[in-house]
C-alpha cells in the first residue's frame, strides 16, 4: 500500500480533478479524501472511516457497493473478449442482450438502443440525431434545442449549453447560439408566493410559447429535460407539468428528449421517469443507473418515429457518420446486463417507493419543524432539503453563504454523506436503491443534529 504522503503529493501535482477548485485543492487546502472500498450502502478511505453514501457516488451506485455478481460478470467477459467494436452491424453476445433488456424496460414506442459511454456524450449524441433527422426530412432550419434553467445535460460543449446552471457556462463561452433555456419548472422558487401549482403549470406553459414565437417553431427541433430536475435541485415536477409541456411541443412537431441519466432504471420508484409522470419521449438519455456505475456506459434510446427518418436517412445518404470506438463496449454491456438483473432479483425498485418514503418522512420530523427548513421533498429514492434565512414569506440565503456546503460538511462528521447542491441551499440524498430503514434513520437523525449545529 501506498503511503498516505506519497499519494498526496502525487495527486496535488498530477491529478486534474474533475468539478473542483484546481487552485485550492493544489495548495493542499481541499481535504483529499482516497476512497479504497465499499460495500452496501458504505464506502470505506484510507484511513478506516467508513462513511454511509447517501448519494450513491454522483447518484449512480444504484445497486450499493461491493455487487459480486456484477464483478464477477466484467471478469468474465474480459477474460473471454474484452473488446471488440460495434461498427458496421458487429456486436457482441453482452451488447446485443443488454439492447434488448433496455428495450423490454423503455415506453413501448421505443426500438433502439445507441451505446455510448456517459451522460454527456450520450446528450451529445441526441442532438446530432435531431439534426440530422431534420436534415432528412428537408427541415434544415428547425436546429434549436429549448432546455430549461437549472438542467443538467452534461459538461461537453452542446451539454454544458443545455445544463441550465450558470458555473457550467461560466468562462467557457457557452451556451452555444443553437440551445435557448425556458422556466424551470421549480414551484417552491416561483416569483409570486400567492401562484396556486396550477397557475404556475400554466406560467410555464406561458412561457415556453412565448420563446417558441419569438425564437420561430420552424427553428425548434427539440425539448431537452430531465423528469425530475437533479442536479438542478432534486425537484419532481408540478402536478400536471409534464402533460402541458407536451401538448405545446406536439403543436410545434417539436421532439422531446427525456434525459435519465439518473431518473432510468427504478430511482423514481418506476422503471424509467417518463412513465412515471406520462412522457412520451422520442429519445431517452440513459447512463449511470444503466450499469450502477460498475462500468462506463449511457445510451440513447431511439422511438420508432426517430428510427424510421434515421433508416430513411442511411438509405439516402450511406452509413451514419456517428460512433465511438467505444460504444457498447463488451465490457459495459456485461456491467448492464448484471445490474439490470439484479435490480429485478432483488426488487430494488419497490424498496425505492417504500425506503425512499421513509426516509423523506423521517426527514420531515427530524426537520420539518425547523425554522430554516424551507422544503422537504422527492420521489422514489430522492430527496432534497431546501433551506431558507427565513421561513415566513420564503426568504431565502444570499447563495454566496453556501450553507449546504457547512451542513453537508458537518454531516460528513457524522459519517453520512449527502450532497451539497451547485445553488449552495440545498442538501440532497440519493443513496443506493438497497438502502434499509434502519439506514434511513441513520441519515435522518445525522442530518437532524448536522442541521442543528449549523442553525
Ligand atoms: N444528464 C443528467 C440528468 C445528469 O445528471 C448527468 C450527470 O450527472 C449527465 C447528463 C451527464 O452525465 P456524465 O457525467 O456521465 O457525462
Amino acid at each position: 500500500m501506498m503511503k498516505n504522503d506519497q499519494l498526496d503529493q502525487w495527486d496535488r501535482e498530477n491529478f486534474f480533478h474533475p468539478s473542483t477548485h484546481l487552485a485550492k485543492h493544489a495548495r493542499g487546502e481541499t481535504p483529499a479524501r482516497v476512497v479504497t472500498g465499499g460495500s452496501g450502502v458504505y464506502i470505506e478511505d484510507r484511513d478506516g472511516t467508513k462513511l454511509l453514501d447517501a448519494f450513491a457516488g454522483l447518484y449512480c451506485v444504484n445497486v450499493g457497493y461491493g455487487r459480486t455478481e456484477i464483478a464477477d460478470a466484467i471478469a468474465a467477459q474480459a477474460h473471454e473478449l474484452a473488446y471488440y467494436h460495434s461498427y458496421v452491424g458487429t456486436g457482441t453476445e453482452a451488447s446485443i442482450t443488454l439492447a434488448k433488456m433496455v428495450i423490454d424496460r423503455a415506453p413501448a414506442n421505443m426500438s433502439k438502443v445507441y451505446f455510448g459511454l456517459g451522460g454527456s456524450d450520450a446528450n451529445e449524441t441526441n442532438v446530432k440525431l435531431l439534426w440530422y433527422y431534420n436534415n432528412v426530412l428537408g427541415r434544415p432550419e428547425k436546429k434549436k434545442i429549448i432546455s430549461r434553467w437549472r438542467g443538467y445535460h452534461g459538461s461537453g460543449l452542446v451539454t454544458g449549453s443545455l445544463t441550465g446552471l450558470e458555473l457550467f457556462h461560466k468562462k467557457f463561452d457557452l451556451p452555444l447560439a443553437q440551445v435557448v433555456h425556458t422556466q424551470a419548472p421549480y414551484y417552491f422558487r416561483r416569483d409570486d408566493l400567492d401562484m396556486s401549482e396550477a397557475d404556475f403549470v400554466q406560467d410555464c406553459v406561458d412561457k415556453l410559447q412565448a420563446l417558441i414565437a419569438r425564437e420561430g417553431p420552424d427553428t425548434i427541433a427539440g425539448f431537452i429535460g430531465e423528469p425530475v430536475l437533479g442536479t438542478g435541485g432534486i425537484v419532481p415536477p408540478p402536478q400536471g407539468y409534464w402533460d402541458a409541456i407536451q401538448a405545446v411541443l406536439k403543436e410545434h412537431d417539436i421532439l422531446l428528449i427525456a434525459d435519465e441519466v439518473v431518473t432510468g432504471f427504478g430511482r423514481t420508484g418506476s422503471m424509467m421517469g417518463s412513465t412515471h409522470y406520462g412522457m412520451e419521449p422520442d429519445i431517452i438519455t440513459i447512463a449511470k443507473g444503466l450499469t450502477s456505475a460498475y462500468a462506463p456506459l449511457s445510451g440513447s434510446i431511439v422511438s420508432d418515429k426517430v428510427w424510421r427518418v434515421l433508416e430513411q436517412g442511411t438509405d439516402e445518404f450511406g452509413p451514419i457518420g456517428h460512433g465511438w470506438t467505444y460504444s457498447a463496449h463488451p465490457i459495459g454491456a456485461a456491467a448492464g446486463v448484471a445490474n439490470l438483473k439484479l435490480i429485478d432479483d432483488l426488487n430494488l425498485i419497490e424498496n425505492n417507493v417504500s425506503t425512499g418514503g421513509y426516509l423523506r418522512q423521517r426527514l420531515n420530523e427530524e426537520l420539518g419543524d425547523h425554522p430554516n427548513v424551507g422544503d422537504i421533498r422527492g420521489v422514489g429514492m430522492l430527496a432534497a432539503i431546501e433551506f431558507v434565512e427565513k421561513k415566513d414569506g420564503r426568504q431565502f440565503f444570499d447563495p454566496k453563504t453556501a450553507v449546504g456546503p457547512a451542513v453537508a460538511t458537518g454531516l460528513a462528521s457524522r459519517g453520512v454523506i449527502g450532497r451539497a447542491m451547485p445553488q449552495g441551499d440545498i442538501l440532497g440524498f440519493a443513496p443506493p436503491f438497497c438502502l434499509s430503514k434502519d439506514e434511513a434513520d441513520i441519515i435522518a437523525s445525522a442530518t437532524g443534529a448536522a442541521v442543528r449545529d449549523v442553525f
